[in-house]
């Protein structure tokens, strides 16, 4: 079988890696995986023998033929869908608890996923495999040039609960980088998730200025207010997003939403 580069097919064959994986995901026998991408199965098979109910969504009709015939069992479900024209509530049903993120992403639309788990509060973790690029993204420091929205979004909202380096050896066809596979757990936060998620998308809009010049050109309503909060605070006004900790976006949130 071809592998469609187009479709991000990069498949696990690493049987260690994917036990690793699979063990790696807490609280497993109860609960409900949502996995993006299955492909043949590598990590669906194993998943699905050990999860309460395991729904995955994939794009490539090949791949369905495949999976239905590999994997048969009851608590299995199968969708034959581009995950980016899925609404989540199409699968969650009001009643499912312990909803749990697992995929080995395809890596041309790996961030548009990840942001599309982040936005929604039902899942209680999310455990995707990335290229290594991205994954330095996500625990980089402030001041160095991958520090942005990424890191800031997933900080603010996940703990890192374990990291396995995969080696692109582990994949056929082998890609030309390595990955990582993390497990995030989600954080209780005591604020609105979509209107955070959507300041700091504001406060990166613009690569290396300063918080108050990209909150202007994204038409930010609560600009006035962030500038009040730097002079406040005696912080620089034309300090950078990058120069900014997580927990200062948070004060920073927090401040404009109680004025
Ligand atoms: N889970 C398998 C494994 O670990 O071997 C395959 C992972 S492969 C990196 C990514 C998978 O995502 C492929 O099966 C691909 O067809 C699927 N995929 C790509 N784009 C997709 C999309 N927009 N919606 C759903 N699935 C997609």
């Amino acid at each position: 079988m071809l592998a469609k580069k187009y479709l991000g097919q990069n498949f696990l064959i690493d049987q260690n890696k994917i036990n690793l994986i699979v063990n790696s995901i807490p609280n497993i026998q109860n609960s409900i995986i949502i996995e993006v991408g299955p492909g043949t199965g590598a990590l669906t098979k194993p998943l699905s023998e050990k999860a309460k109910k395991v729904i995955a969504i994939e794009i490539d009709f090949d791949m369905i033929k495949i999976l239905n015939e590999k994997i048969t069992n009851k608590n299995f479900t199968l969708i034959n869908k581009d995950i980016l024209d899925l609404d989540w509530d199409e699968i969650i049903k009001s009643d499912y608890k312990n909803i749990q993120f697992v995929s080995n992403l395809p890596y041309y639309i790996s961030t548009k996923i990840m942001f599309k788990v982040a936005y929604d509060d039902r899942f209680n973790s999310m455990s995707v495999m990335l290229q290594k690029e991205l994954v330095d993204r996500i625990f980089s420091k402030t001041n160095s040039k991958s520090y942005g929205r990424l890191t800031v979004s997933i900080g603010t909202l996940f703990n890192l609960e374990k990291k396995i380096n995969i080696p692109a050896g582990c994949f056929k066809p082998q890609p030309k980088v390595d990955s990582g596979f993390i497990v995030l757990s989600r954080k209780k936060i005591d604020f609105d998730l979509e209107k955070y998620l959507f300041f700091i998308k504001c406060s990166f809009s613009m690569k290396r200025k300063t918080l108050l010049n990209s909150l202007k050109k994204s038409n930010f309503k609560k600009y006035e207010l962030v500038k009040k909060y730097l002079e406040e605070n005696k912080i620089k006004l034309n300090i950078r997003s990058e120069e900014i900790e997580i927990n200062e976006f948070i004060k920073i949130f927090k401040y404009i939403n109680k004025k």
